[in-house]
């Protein structure tokens, strides 16, 4: 059956501008001037709703098989859905077994089965001593690594030092797929939790659990990142970037060709240090949320091309484990819950800063979907790639609360927040799967198994 779907304001890989898109098949045919959509095709007509790519997000941890109570497929890929996100890449460390070896990637495989509501793939895990098991994996279809430089909080997925990295990049090395870091260094984290605890600090305090999280933790992981891209020439991803100190330096090794790509989130585009009440700890993530003028520094960094791109790292857990009541940051989880809240509360922030609404397309799609090899596929309005978008009306304001969360605990930070913009209807493969608050037939997600 062969499908048009027209807006004035349709964004295209050449910028926002009036457009039909052609769908046969689940894919793009073609993408016609708005006018030109053939008779006898179904035609739907979105008005001036801004039609945009299916967004991409390459940092979830949806947690299932394992630790379904803390999140699952059905929940996470829903909330997905709901924020215009048409495709999830899953971290490997917080299922049970841990992403780090074929076997646990079948059980990942098996548990998904006709739960996901959006397209989705895996991140296998990189840990010292699984060397050997991934080739194998990378042969099973995953799109890259994932690996921690310090303790990630789950026993089961060991942090590595300089020197398993060197075996896992040598592994990888000619592969052409990417290891995504963890960049803080244990070192400076230990140090200065050391010094915080000699002085009594108040660990319900958020400017103790700032401190116990230096920005030169972040700095001498890149630095040690950055000396191995250089060496091993293989794609190095630094997730989750939270220290602005850290740009010169991934500026300089960018500009010499090394092959290092850098996400920030939404987290730490949003929020900032001076606003986080103490106690708060649904804020706590790590590296942690710092300065208003970091957050300033991350922003222009963005908007000139110094970070490739924006995900969530969605990492909830029960509310309990949060230990709201005690609001102690060194003994609650670290993990921010903002699956489906990511654009609204991007564009919030970019129009306050003046900021197009091309620039979403490239942060939230095209980026992430090139990290994990689904370029021209994925997260693109174009010939051949997937009829994935989201009807967006990037004008409505309203106040996030618990009934717009759709993933499993409704708990996060941004309850309360006023945003600006709202997803109407999201699109999975020229089918559409949410419509104002609705979730529409089956779950019918596909795993994205590389090639
Ligand atoms: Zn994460």
């Amino acid at each position: 059956m062969t499908q048009a779907f027209r807006s004035t304001r349709v964004l295209t890989p050449d910028g926002l501008a009036p457009a039909a898109l052609l769908v046969e098949n689940g894919r793009i045919a073609a993408i016609l001037g708005w006018g030109d959509a053939p008779l006898g095709c179904a035609l739907r007509d979105f008005g001036d709703a801004v039609l945009l790519p299916g967004l991409v997000d390459s940092h979830v941890h949806i947690n299932e098989p394992g630790r379904t109570e803390w999140e699952g497929v059905q929940t996470a890929t829903q909330a997905a859905a709901a924020g215009g996100v048409t495709t999830l890449v899953d971290m490997p460390l917080n299922c049970m077994p841990e992403t780090i070896d074929a076997q646990a990637l079948a059980d990942k495989r098996a548990a998904a089965n006709g739960k996901t509501w959006v397209d989705w793939a895996a991140w296998g895990g990189v840990v010292r001593g699984n060397a050997e098991a991934l080739l194998p994996l990378a042969r099973a279809g995953v799109p890259g690594f994932k690996c921690f430089l310090i303790h990630s909080g789950i026993d089961g997925f060991a942090w590595v030092d300089e020197a398993d990295l060197r075996i896992a990049l040598g592994k990888l090395r000619g592969s052409g797929l990417p290891l995504l870091v963890h960049a803080e260094l244990a070192g400076p984290v230990n140090a200065a939790t050391e010094k915080l605890n000699e002085a009594d600090a108040d660990w319900r305090k958020y400017s103790t659990y700032l401190a116990s999280r230096p920005d030169a933790a972040e700095v001498n992981a890149i630095t040690l990142l950055i000396r191995l891209a250089e060496e091993f020439q293989t794609p190095i991803h630094i997730v989750h970037l939270a220290s602005a100190q850290a740009l010169p330096l991934l500026a300089e090794a960018r500009k010499c060709g090394l092959p290092i790509t850098v996400e920030t989130c939404v987290q730490y585009l949003w929020f900032a240090a001076e606003e986080i009440p103490d106690g708060a700890t649904e804020y706590k993530c790590a590296p942690p949320i710092r300065d208003a003028a970091n957050r300033e520094a991350l922003w222009s960094a963005l908007a000139r091309g110094a970070i490739d791109m924006v995900t969530t790292d969605h990492s909830p857990c029960p509310p309990a484990m949060k230990r709201r009541e005690e609001g102690r940051w060194d003994l609650a989880w670290g993990g921010i819950a903002s699956l489906g809240l990511a654009l609204p509360v991007l564009w919030t922030a970019m129009v306050r800063r003046g900021l197009s609404i091309e620039k979403l397309g490239a942060w939230m799609a095209a980026a992430p979907a090139r990290l994990a090899g689904l370029s021209g596929r994925k997260g693109t309005l174009a010939a051949g790639a997937d009829a994935d978008f989201a009807i967006f009306d990037p004008d409505t304001e309203w106040t996030v609360t618990t009934e717009h969360l759709h993933f499993r605990h409704k708990l996060s930070p941004y309850l309360g927040a006023t945003l600006r913009g709202r997803v109407l209807e999201t699109w999975l493969r020229g089918e559409r799967i949410y419509d104002r608050d609705q979730f529409v037939g089956q779950p019918r997600g596909r795993e994205l198994v590389r090639p």
